[in-house]
């Protein structure tokens, strides 16, 4: 009893209209036509487990077949087929004109769609010319019917002679998808998406070295894993078992520092398994590690519209049936499982690392700088996890020991709070580099952080919003002693005259790619004659805009230095003297132009001034630049910078080398 028909879909062009549509994802059909072979192998499943179904099962498994040279691929199953009422009402009707609604949809706005929302049988047209079914249904007294359609809306049915239970659908691959009609991409495409599939599926048979080649053997090849590890219980499950199947997903990657194991049913279902990488360096990290599943099946690798952006960072898999699959971008973001799975995910990201934190502390800390930038990240994205971390977040000192924030807070608090009740904690970003202050700062007795990781400049900046009275200093901002002032220092009295000649000075003697604000300080008479320091507020600006964070205005300006002269010092006691002594001070200045002047003479009467100005600048840098004492002093404190570079160094050394020559010759 043969029938013809029309397939339920108004717009007669709909299928050139999807395989273009369609173009980058072609490859998923063999998921679609994977996926409904399991579903109906796994219905009749159900059906003989409450009864109804009373006959042999047999194996249940699906079979691939290709054949390469006739370009066709039959997906088989051993499930529970169709009637041919069945094939008109699902796949005539309801499979097509799904698919005419959602194309009806979503015309306009291809790039709207994510890529892999199911289409269904209906995708095998993506990659056919021709398609035909041949199922025979469970059901008693059953005729088995075989359906085929060209690829126009017109179908026909046709009783056929199959006398096995279950469905085969044959693909008649198009010329334009010859690359599915080979073994190598079809087993390429099984590896990706059916890989943890419930159901054995098979394709080809195993192979085996005979001969100086591999030929067949007559077992089956099933190329997945039918009950995955984030399926199994977690009490099943050793340490091992999780390492291996991180290598089994991640072949040829570094083992992971930890794994989440996630397993929920209520109010939403998610089971998966996730894992810390190890995380150095941000340009390092490597994203969409994440692989997204639903029921077994592989969906995506793409998971930044369910996770929170920070645990893109993370590896493993996810498997929830209530994500869902077919709706744009836009849309995902405010689905309530959606979010209700993305925090579920981030708190138990915090539960577990909470639990590390507080049973394996000496592990966790072995552990932190691989996964520091990650949680310092996460803390700095999302608002929940960022209190959490505030418990298990460690700090790492420059002798590399570890602390929690509270933990620290407690350590420094007495010798560390300054005049303001704020406790003081110091940090170095570059041991090397930083060498002189980290010591000057330890040498008082005060403890110093290693903060060298790129995030910190802004995870200092959210410590300091979060924990109570405390302020964050680079060793290198400030004259060790003023780092943590204790009380209210007497400021130097230094006429404005004094201040510019001082600036003036020492401006003669330092590099000019620079911009320095030059000031007298009193640091004690034992205290370096000069310290360079970059202000910790304009330094930390610079990092964070390096960064990107829109600041880019910080990020553009010129690098400033502060110099700090420490007046008390007797080199430069010694210097000031034999200055004041050489350069007369500046004379009075010529009076301004009466108010009534003309321009011209307000012009004449302001260059007279300016005459006097730079003449005595004048004065002051030719004693600067003959001065060596000087030039030595500016030198030391550039080189203890790593800011004396090329001619300058040689110059410098040069120098050095005669003076220590005259203080032996004499
Ligand atoms: P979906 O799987 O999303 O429902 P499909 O277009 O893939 O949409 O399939 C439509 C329907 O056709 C399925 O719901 C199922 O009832 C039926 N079907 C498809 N493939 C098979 C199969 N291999 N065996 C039995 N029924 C099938």
């Amino acid at each position: 009893m043969a029938s013809k028909g029309n397939i339920g879909v108004t717009t007669e062009n709909i299928f050139p209209v999807i395989k273009q549509f369609l173009y980058s994802d072609h490859e998923i059909f063999l998921r679609e036509l994977v996926a409904n072979a399991v579903d109906a192998t796994q219905k009749l499943k159900t059906l003989a487990s409450n009864g109804e179904f009373k006959g042999e099962l047999g194996g249940l498994d699906v079979t691939i077949e290709l054949d390469e040279k006739a370009k066709t691929l039959k997906v088989k199953d051993k499930g529970i087929g169709m009637t041919e009422e069945e094939v008109d009402k699902y796949i005539n009707q309801i499979a097509f004109s799904s698919a005419g609604e959602f194309l009806e949809k979503y015309k306009d706005q291809a790039g709207n769609i994510i890529g892999h929302f199911g289409l269904g049988f209906y995708s095998s047209f993506m990659v056919s010319s021709k398609v035909t079914i041949e199922t025979l249904s469970w059901k008693e007294g059953a005729k088995a019917v075989k359906w085929t359609c060209d690829g126009s809306p017109a179908y026909e049915m046709e009783e056929c002679p199959k006398e096995d239970r279950g469905t085969t659908v044959t693909l008649y691959l198009d010329d334009d998808s010859a690359e599915f009609a080979s073994k190598t991409k079809i087993r390429q495409l099984l590896d990706k998406y059916c890989k943890f599939m419930p159901v054995p599926v098979i394709f080809g048979k195993k192979q085996e070295w005979k001969d100086g080649k591999y030929v067949d053997t007559d077992e089956d090849e099933i190329i997945n894993t039918v009950e995955p590890l984030w399926k199994k219980a977690p009490s099943d499950l050793k340490e091992e078992d999780y390492m291996k199947f991180y290598s089994d997903i991640y072949p040829g990657k570094e083992p992971p520092m930890f794994y989440i194991h996630l397993n929920v049913d209520y109010p939403f279902h998610l089971t998966g398994i996730l894992y810390f990488p190890k995380i150095k360096e941000r340009m390092a990290i490597e994203r969409n590690n994440i692989q997204l599943y639903c029921d077994q099946m592989f969906v995506t690798d793409h998971v930044d519209n369910i996770v929170p952006d920070f645990l893109t960072l993370l590896h493993g898999v996810i498997d929830s049936p209530d994500i869902p699959l077919n709706v744009s971008r836009s849309y995902l973001q405010s689905d309530r499982n959606v979010k209700m799975i993305s925090s579920y995910i981030t708190k138990k990201v915090a539960d577990r690392l909470d639990e590390i934190f507080s049973s394996s502390r000496k592990e966790y800390e072995d552990k932190w700088d691989n996964i520091k930038l990650f949680i310092e990240y996460g803390m700095l994205a999302d608002e929940k996890f960022g209190e959490r971390g505030l418990k298990f977040a460690l700090v790492k000192n420059t002798d590399a020991k570890y602390f929690s924030l509270d933990e620290y807070q407690k350590a420094i608090e007495t010798e560390q709070k300054d005049k303001d009740k704020k406790t003081v904690w110091l940090y170095a970003s570059d041991v090397d580099a930083q060498y002189s202050y980290i010591e000057a700062a330890k040498n008082k007795g005060w403890d110093v952080l290693l903060l060298d990781c790129e995030v910190d400049s802004h995870f200092v900046n959210f410590l300091e919003q979060k924990l109570k009275d405390v302020r964050f200093a680079r060793v290198d901002s400030d004259a060790t002693e003023n780092l943590i002032p204790k009380e209210d220092k007497l400021h130097l009295e230094m006429s404005v005259e004094d201040r510019r000649d001082l600036g003036t000075l020492f401006k003669s003697v330092l590099p000019t790619e620079n911009e320095y604000y030059v000031e007298g300080d009193n640091l004690g008479e034992d205290a370096a004659p000069v310290l360079i320091t970059q202000s910790e507020f304009m330094r930390r600006y610079r990092d964070m805009s390096m960064l990107g964070g829109g600041m880019n205005f910080y990020a553009e300006m010129p690098k400033s230095y502060e110099i700090k002269v420490n007046m008390q010092n007797p080199l430069i006691r010694k210097i000031w003297e034999a200055q004041k002594k050489q350069v007369a001070p500046q004379g009075k200045l010529p009076e301004d132009a009466p108010k009534d002047a003309t321009e011209e003479e307000k012009k004449k009467a302001q260059e007279a001034r300016q005459a006097v100005i730079e003449a005595h600048d004048e004065e002051v840098r030719g004693f600067g630049k003959a001065n060596e004492i000087l030039r030595q002093v500016a030198d030391l404190a550039l080189l203890s910078n790593g800011l004396l570079k090329g001619k300058a160094l040689g110059d410098f050394i040069a120098r050095s080398t005669k003076v220590a020559e005259d203080a032996f010759l004499k």
